[in-house]
């Protein structure tokens, strides 16, 4: 927490700004909480099953959870249930399939739409070219707010070449912010090159292995 405040100042940024998310795929109920009691307040988890059964134990709900893994249509409902946020919207049925279960749980959502920019056949995500259909889709929701993009770069071990790609989504959100206001959320880096996605615009940053360790 202290080294991303840091890089925040670095950037000349307000440190408030940028929420950590710590990723929590495999990582168990018991470090869960002692992260908690270290200060830590929002969660990213990667698979519903996963996920469930941690939230349930947990039970806190001054806590926030997101799902920042690739969501299947029928995993829905668990997700909106259990989620404040999903930063993996990856494509129109899944945007709708979220504002229908939303809307039976009455219950409002934020999501982020994932924008696959490095074209990668390996990765989820809305390519460039299918961005704006996303985007109109989101016009007409009640009860899911597309706030922003989310972002998985092609890997390389030296996080500069991700500064393209954050800087490209950041150019991006700035584009169409003015037909689409409520854009204002770069889900953008990892732990190894959350300091990069920092100086380029990111306000939520996804942080496992910084954290808690590789993972086995
Ligand atoms: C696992 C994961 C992370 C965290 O990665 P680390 O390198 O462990 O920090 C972030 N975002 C997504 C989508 C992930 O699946």
């Amino acid at each position: 927490m202290e080294r991303l405040r840091s890089a925040a100042r670095k950037a000349g940024r307000d440190p408030s700004e940028i929420t950590l998310v710590a990723v929590t795929k495999s990582v168990d109920v018991k470090e869960i909480r002692e992260a908690i009691s270290g200060g830590l307040r929002v969660f990213g988890e990667n698979y519903i099953q996963e996920a469930l059964e941690k939230v349930k134990k947990i039970r806190d709900k001054t806590k926030k959870w997101h799902f920042i893994g690739h969501l299947q249509t029928n995993k829905a409902r668990d997700a909106v249930r259990y989620f404040s946020c999903i930063h993996s919207i990856d494509s129109v049925k899944l945007l709708h399939q979220i504002e229908k279960e939303a809307s039976k749980l009455q219950k409002q959502m934020d999501v982020l739409l994932e924008v696959n920019l490095g074209g990668e056949e390996t990765k989820y995500g809305f390519a460039f070219n299918q961005l704006q259909d996303g985007l109109e889709a989101s016009k007409g929701l009640t009860w899911s707010g597309v706030r922003g993009f989310m972002i998985i770069p092609p890997f390389r071990e030296d996080p500069e070449a991700a500064r393209p790609y954050f800087r490209q989504l950041r150019e991006l959100l700035q584009q169409k912010q003015p037909d689409f206001p409520t854009l204002q959320e770069l889900s953008m880096g990892m732990s190894h090159d959350y300091v990069v996605a920092v100086q380029e615009g990111a306000t939520m940053v996804r942080i496992g292995t910084a954290l808690f360790g590789e993972r086995g």
